[in-house]
C-alpha cells in the first residue's frame, strides 16, 4: 500500500547541485532515469500552477552559478539519458576571469603558506566552512572587501577562475547549451549578492539587469529566477514583487521540500543533492521526503 502512495504521489521534487564528479552524476542519472520522470523546468511549473495532469514521480534537475564543469563533463551525460536541466548563471560572471566568492575563499585559502589569518582584529586558522560562514553574515559590499583583506593579510595574489575547477561557461557555451532543447538558462542575478543584505534598489537592478543580459546574449526569454543562497531568510516579499514586475514566472530556493499542486510559484522549495552522494543517499533524500512531508 505504501509503495502504492509512493508511486501515485504526483509531488515534482526539485533538485539541486552544486558540484559533482561525471561519473557520480552518471550514477544518479541512469538511477532518475529508471525510476521517475526527469522533466523540464517548464513542464513542473505549469503542472504547479494547476495545469497538466498528475503524471506519477517526477524530478527536476537543476544546477546553479553556471559552471563550465557543467558544459564540458555534465551536458554530454544530460543528452546521452535524454534527461533535461535547469542552469541558473550569475550574468555578470559569465565569460570572465572572475571566481564567485566562495570559490575566491577557497582558491585564496589554496594559495595560502601560513596556518592562520587575523583579518580586521580577528583571528581565523584557514577553514573554509568558518570563513564562508563569517562572509555570509556580512553586508554584499562589504563582504567583498573582508575577502580583499583577508587576501591581503594572507599575502597572496589574486586568483583568476580561468583553468580551474572554479571557472564558469563562456558566452559561446551558455549560447550553446540554451540552444539545446535540454537545457533551460535561468537567472541567478548578475554578481550572485544576498538579496537580502543589498538595498532593495541594489536587488531590483541585480534581478532586471540579469534578465535583460541574459536575453540578450541568448536571444531567448529566461523565465525562471533562482535565488542566490536561496535560504528563507535571503529574499522576502519585496524581492518576490520585483521578480514578477521583471516578468519572471517562478523562483527557486534552496529551502528543503517538495512541490504540491498550488505551491507559491515564488519560494519553491528544492532538494539539494551533494556531489557525492551515493545512489543510495539519494534514494533516502527522494523517499524520505515523501515519507516525512506525506
Ligand atoms: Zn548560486
Amino acid at each position: 500500500m505504501r509503495r502504492r502512495q509512493l508511486a501515485d504521489d504526483p509531488r515534482i521534487t526539485l533538485l539541486t547541485y552544486h558540484g559533482v564528479a561525471a561519473p557520480n552524476f552518471e550514477q544518479h542519472l541512469r538511477w532518475l532515469t529508471a525510476r521517475y520522470r526527469v522533466v523540464p523546468l517548464a513542464e513542473a511549473a505549469e503542472w504547479i500552477r494547476g495545469r497538466g495532469r498528475d503524471e506519477g514521480r517526477r524530478v527536476v534537475i537543476t544546477f546553479d552559478d553556471g559552471y563550465k564543469s557543467f558544459y564540458r563533463d555534465l551536458w554530454p551525460l544530460l543528452r546521452k539519458y535524454r534527461a533535461p536541466a535547469t542552469l541558473f548563471a550569475v550574468s555578470g560572471f559569465i565569460g570572465t576571469d572572475r571566481l564567485l566568492w566562495w570559490d575566491l575563499i577557497e582558491s585564496l585559502l589554496r594559495r595560502a603558506t601560513v596556518r592562520e589569518v587575523v583579518v580586521r582584529g580577528q583571528r581565523w586558522p584557514l577553514d573554509y566552512a568558518a570563513l564562508v560562514a563569517h562572509a555570509k553574515t556580512l553586508k554584499e559590499p562589504d563582504k567583498l572587501r573582508w575577502i580583499e583583506e583577508l587576501r591581503a593579510a594572507l599575502g597572496v595574489e589574486l586568483p583568476q577562475a580561468t583553468g580551474t575547477e572554479f571557472e564558469l561557461c563562456t558566452w559561446d557555451e551558455l549560447r550553446e547549451l540554451a540552444a539545446d532543447p535540454l537545457v533551460t538558462v535561468g537567472g541567478h542575478t548578475c554578481t550572485h549578492p544576498i538579496l537580502s543584505r543589498v538595498p532593495a534598489e541594489v536587488a531590483r537592478q541585480e534581478i532586471e539587469r540579469d534578465k535583460a543580459i541574459l536575453e540578450e546574449r541568448l536571444q531567448r526569454p529566461i523565465r525562471f529566477f533562482a535565488y542566490p543562497n536561496g535560504r528563507a531568510t535571503d529574499f522576502n516579499d519585496e524581492h518576490v514583487g520585483q521578480l514578477r514586475a521583471a516578468g519572471f514566472e517562478c523562483a527557486l530556493t534552496t529551502v528543503e521540500g517538495v512541490c504540491g499542486r498550488g505551491a507559491d510559484l515564488f519560494r519553491l522549495p528544492r532538494k539539494n543533492v551533494g556531489g557525492r552522494f551515493t545512489n543510495g543517499a539519494l534514494a533516502c533524500k527522494l523517499t524520505g521526503l515523501w515519507l516525512s512531508v506525506g
